[in-house]
């Protein structure tokens, strides 16, 4: 059964061939814009992640923005929620546009006139939606002559000039400016809704952005008042140490048997004050990035051997046998030898005495394919899964330490991990539980 005539059915499959391709087209080039967005989306991500400043996320997503998607101008304003004055964050240019502006010799720094006296930027803010416009001087009304953007806008071909508002919980925190060398009307629906989603992602990056950097700046002030704190107390604890010390060594004169035995108890607890406030020092200072290695040769041996001696009396007070290991020659390694020796190999020698009632302890310093290996191994208290997890963190003290070291901070480990860090060393620790001891590994280059 023949339901058209043979010309009729002719003409039928060439128009629905025509159909057909020209729906095959639509779709592939819909397919193209949704390939093309979710790059940039994906870009945008991956630029929205990462703990950076404003300026420096605004001009990554402009120029990702831009070359993504060939605009001739991508721009970023921010708006300041106090005095709702607009402030140009980021730019990015096609290389026509950049040529026509430079030669225009017309100042580089974009501010706008006040949104008050810009019907076009005000009419976003006040309706939250974005807007389009042929002309690109809508932005730039009373600010940059109009003859000079007429020019800029020649020389790039721009046709489309529009404002998107980036929100963020209702509130609009800033402006996305695009300017693109077709009519606003030959984008296809498509297009336009790949813009409104990236437009949503650049908000959010943005307002992470302006969180972390409140964030940082709290962080700083808080480190400047511990700083300050330590300071004062190490200033305090230093007097009453000068103080105690004196009495026990007759600059008072005689004293009576209990008060010299108060002012042994009362110097040995003052020093101990004094090593935790100044480990809260240099982690403060650690963190702000105001310490200086001073990096110099130096042989790791006599430090380890050094570290040993300081400890034996505690190890003679709890009968436990230090074992010491030294492979022979020398351990020449470049480095800060008084925060290596005096503060990381002296902890670690200090913790395994310290975590360790009773059993011994094995210490050795051996070189292994170009590196130096220190280790301390203990038959102490171990570590259990949990205070691993928290090991070389500011304050990482062991959930039960206090009981084994009435002086546990957790500062020692964090200090050691930034000094071993900033040696572009490894530091780390293995334990098969609690009640079965621990190793702490020290790995560092040796001089060639
Ligand atoms: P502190 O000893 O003042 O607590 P550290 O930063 O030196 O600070 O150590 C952090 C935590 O690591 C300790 O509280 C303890 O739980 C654990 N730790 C360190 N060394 C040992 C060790 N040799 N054996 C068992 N636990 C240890």
């Amino acid at each position: 059964m023949r339901f058209f005539g043979k010309k009729a059915a002719t003409d039928l499959a060439s128009s629905t061939i025509t159909s057909v391709t020209e729906s095959l087209y639509k779709q592939n080039s819909e397919l193209a814009v949704r390939n093309k967005t979710l790059s940039l989306l994906r870009q945008l991500y991956q630029i929205s992640i990462q703990t950076i400043e404003p300026e420096s996320l605004g001009k990554k997503i402009v120029d990702t923005v831009r070359s993504s998607l060939e605009f001739e101008l991508v721009g970023i304003f921010t708006i300041n929620s106090t005095d709702k004055k607009l402030t140009p964050l980021s730019f990015a240019f096609s290389d026509r546009l950049r040529e026509a502006m430079s030669k225009s010799g017309e100042s580089t720094n974009l501010g706008v006139s006040d949104i008050a006296d810009n019907e076009f930027l005000l009419s976003i803010f006040t309706e939250k939606k974005s807007r389009h416009t042929e002309k690109l001087d809508h932005i730039w009304t009373g600010v940059i002559p109009k003859e000079t953007v007429a020019a800029w806008t020649e020389a790039a071909h721009i046709k489309t000039t529009a404002g998107y508002p980036l929100i963020i919980n209702g509130e609009i925190m800033g402006l996305l400016i695009l300017s693109l060398n077709r009519e606003y009307d030959s984008l296809t629906k498509f297009e336009q809704e790949s813009i409104a989603s990236f437009v949503d992602v650049v908000a959010i990056a943005l307002d992470k952005a302006y969180l972390y950097q409140e964030l940082a700046a709290s962080n700083n002030r808080q480190e400047g008042l511990i700083h300050f704190i330590s300071h004062e107390i190490k200033g305090f604890l230093a007097k009453n140490e000068a103080a105690f010390a004196g009495i026990l060594e007759g600059d008072y004169g005689d004293v009576s048997a209990e008060a010299k035995e108060l002012s042994e108890i009362a110097l040995a607890d003052t020093r101990k004050g004094v090593t935790t406030v100044m480990d809260i020092l240099s982690a403060s200072n650690l963190k702000k990035g105001t310490i200086k290695f001073d990096m110099k040769p130096f042989d790791l041996k006599p430090a380890v051997l050094d570290a040993v001696k300081d400890q034996l009396d505690a190890a003679a007070h709890k009968s436990m046998a230090l074992n010491v290991h030294i492979d022979d020659g020398a351990f020449m390694m470049s480095g800060d030898e008084k925060e290596i020796g005096g503060h990381v190999i002296r902890n670690l020698i200090d913790n395994a005495v310290k975590y360790t009632p009773k059993g011994s302890i094995d210490i050795s310093l051996v070189k292994q394919d170009g590196k130096i290996i220190f280790a301390v191994k203990d038959s102490g208290i171990g570590i259990t899964d949990e205070d691993k997890k928290h090991l070389f963190t500011e304050g990482g003290r062991g959930k039960d330490s206090i009981k084994t070291n009435v002086n546990s901070t957790g500062y020692g480990l964090f200090i050691a991990k930034q000094v071993i860090d900033a040696h572009k060393g490894r530091i780390w620790a293995e334990s098969e539980g609690p009640g079965k001891g621990s190793t702490f590994y020290v790995e560092l280059e040796m001089m060639k």
